[in-house]
């Protein structure tokens, strides 16, 4: 058997709407973008969502629509994709790499308040591989010191949070604003491509612009209109902007949304069951008050394991099982080993060292989850 970490889930009703966008003309960012931002707007509960070229770019134009720069500085965990780093670099601002949580690998509040200096914007916590982060405890920190929260939700789309008693969907967003990613390794995908949501009309529209060149006026808004319109480029700004291509893709991705979301808790559901009662393995743990997608799901090998976490890797890989490693670390890699110097972060270390990414995709069988959970089984059991 070969089993791929993951598989993006698509069929004809993709190809069908993007033929339609081709036999339209209109290829880049236009009326279907329109739509994928409406629906995704509503699916969330936000106000607004702007479609960008990806989440790597939507948190690049979150940090200059709340003009974070030159000696600011943004609290963020290290242990993350390294986009939540570089996007602060971009923005010519200083990432601050704060602890995680042991179990849920998620920035951890308590010790927010320590990394927080003078020059301190925002914090910028990941909701990571799909599980929320403590946003309650993160935002009553942000609130008290008047920092911006961004939230990288790039895998967090369908993830919910209990906010008050009720439960809510990541990117109401909470903090001031959220940003998603429609890569093939997320939920839903469009090949490339991003999604920020807020609630603040002038950040909406500032990122508006700030895709668009700075122009005062979009394409479609001169294109429709019946006198000439000189546009004004108010700001220095970017393109950033999805192609039409991309939102038909994510209209038909949000269609399948719901039943990706239900296998990926069930797979999610099955491995822990298997794996609960192997002492080699530590689940992924779900605080009460998160439900997570489970973009990824993330095993831990514990003190008892008796193979190391790289000789697992390759002894699943012989069984034709593709895994990944757990969540890299930005500090670590050669790109930050100028900002290493002072930081110390253990607990990021051991988590991300001590822990494995299990294949899961919405068209995996029962027969090849069971060939994944019983190599593990064998494999994690002293012989
Ligand atoms: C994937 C990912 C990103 C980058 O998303 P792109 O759409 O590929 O730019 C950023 N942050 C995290 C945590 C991610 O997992």
């Amino acid at each position: 058997m070969k089993i791929p970490i993951t598989k993006p889930y698509m069929d004809a009703c993709e190809s069908d709407l993007i033929a339609e966008v081709i036999a339209s003309g209109w290829v880049t960012q236009g009326p279907r973008v329109e739509e994928f931002e409406r629906v995704f707007a509503e699916y969330v509960g936000a106000k607004h969502a702007i479609a960008m070229t990806s989440c790597t770019t939507g948190l690049h134009a979150a940090l200059l629509a709340y003009d974070i720069g030159e000696g600011d500085e943004v609290i963020v965990p290290s242990m993350s994709f390294i986009a939540s780093a570089n996007v602060i670099r971009h923005a010519n601002a200083t990432p601050v790499f704060a602890e995680v949580d042991r179990r849920t690998f998620n920035l951890d509040p308590n010790v927010l308040e320590d990394a927080i200096t003078p020059r301190t914007k925002a914090i910028m916590p990941v909701h990571q591989i799909g599980m929320p982060a403590d946003l309650a405890a993160i935002l009553e920190i942000a609130r008290r010191r008047r920092l911006v929260v961004i939230e990288d939700a790039a895998c967090a789309t369908g993830s919910e949070i209990l906010w008050n008693g009720v439960w809510e969907r990541i990117g109401k967003p909470h903090g001031e604003i959220a940003a998603f990613s429609f890569h093939p390794r997320k939920l839903i995908t469009t090949g490339e491509g991003g999604m920020l949501t807020t609630n603040d009309d002038q950040i909406a529209e500032r990122h508006r612009r700030l895709r668009l060149h700075g122009m005062s006026v979009s394409d479609r808004a001169r294109h429709g209109a019946s006198k000439m319109v000189l546009e004004e480029y108010v700001e220095v700004a970017y393109n950033y902007r999805m192609t039409d291509m991309q939102g038909a893709m994510g209209l038909a991705q949000m269609e399948k949304l719901p039943t990706i979301l239900a296998k990926r808790r069930e797979l999610a559901a099955n491995y822990s069951a298997a794996l609960a009662g192997i002492e080699a393995y530590e689940p992924p743990y779900e605080p009460p008050y998160t439900r997570s997608n489970f973009q990824s799901y993330a095993v831990g090998l514990t003190t008892d394991a008796p193979i190391s976490r790289n000789d697992l890797m390759d002894a699943l890989l012989e069984r034709g099982i593709s895994t990944r490693r757990g969540i890299m670390t930005s500090h670590r890699e050669p790109a930050y080993a100028d900002a290493r110097r002072d930081v110390k972060l253990p607990i990021t270390e051991r988590a991300s060292d001590q822990t494995l990414l299990l294949p899961m995709y919405t068209q995996m069988t029962d027969a090849e989850q069971r060939y994944v959970i019983d190599a593990l089984i064998e494999l994690g059991t002293k012989s």
